[in-house]
């Protein structure tokens, strides 16, 4: 049975979209069959695996509001190794359609579960904001990836989206928990930096992973091939970060 982890951060631009998809493409890399959904109407991660957002029949829109199954609706990215749910901005309209239907915020959990057997991860690339559509993601998933910067407010940021998910945890999805917190785009030079991650630490102890994604330019290119950084460029240096990232988290799921 696959696990199933939301990539979440409430802020925008602090590298969900990276993460999902070079984790992605990272567990396929080491062997993993992978299904990534992409729940953020931006469509980013779709693009991202290369597959084009505007020509798909079916995407998590249609999943949600149960007029296709996910194995009607996914695509497969050859170049990626992974299957791709895929959206589009169709997907925005969900946000208000969704308030009028029964079992809400359980529509993905109830799709997913359809296919979770043909899978050994799924990842969820959720939208920036605390919405209807993450609300969906954190009732469905096992766990929560916090993908987060080094910054000053990163902390403050954390408390908002810490509550979310204890909350859903006690009323909507007993399975939650947050897996860990993964510091990207970080700069070893930048000593603010250090001193947020030696705080991040202090504060969340076994919750921060051990890999660290360093600043790399080949990283935020790679969007524009359609491609995760560790399929356009394997040898660079964030996108073996991703890679260890990944068999980092095939050893945790063991523990789960
Ligand atoms: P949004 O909240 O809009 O969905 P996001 O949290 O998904 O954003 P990304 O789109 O993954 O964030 O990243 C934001 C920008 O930072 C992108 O231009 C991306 O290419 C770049 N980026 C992400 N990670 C790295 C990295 N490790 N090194 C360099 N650039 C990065
Ligand atoms: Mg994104």
């Amino acid at each position: 049975m696959a696990r199933i982890f939301c990539v979440a951060n409430q802020k925008g631009g602090v590298g969900k979209t990276t993460t999902t998809v070079n984790l992605a493409a990272g567990l396929a890399k080491v062997g993993q069959r992978v299904l990534m959904v992409d729940l953020d109407p931006q469509g980013n991660a779709t693009m991202g695996s290369g597959v084009e957002k505007r020509k798909l029949a079916l995407t998590v829109y249609d999943v949600l509001l149960e007029s296709s199954s996910v194995a009607q609706a996914r695509v497969r990215s050859e170049k990626c190794g992974y299957d791709v749910l895929g959206a589009n901005r169709e997907l925005a309209g969900a946000e208000v359609e969704l308030v009028e239907v029964e079992r809400r915020d359980q529509r993905l959990k109830t799709a997913l579960a359809q296919s979770a057997a043909e899978y050994d991860f799924i990842l969820i690339d959720c939208p920036p904001s605390l919405s209807m559509l993450t609300l969906n993601g954190l009732c469905s998933a096992h766990g929560v990836i916090v993908p987060m910067q080094c910054e000053y407010f990163a902390l403050e940021g954390l408390t908002d989206l810490v509550n979310t998910i204890k909350q859903v945890h006690a009323n909507m999805n007993k399975d939650l928990q947050i897996i860990g917190l993964l510091r990207v785009m970080f700069d070893p030079r930048i000593t603010l930096q250090q001193q947020v991650s030696d705080q991040l630490k202090a504060h969340f102890a076994a919750k921060v992973f051990d890999t660290v994604i360093p600043r790399n330019v080949r990283l935020a290119e790679a969007p524009s091939y359609g491609l995760p950084g560790v399929v356009f460029d394997p040898a660079a240096r964030g996108s073996q970060a991703y890679v260890e990232f990944a068999r980092e988290m095939v050893e945790r799921i063991k523990k789960m």
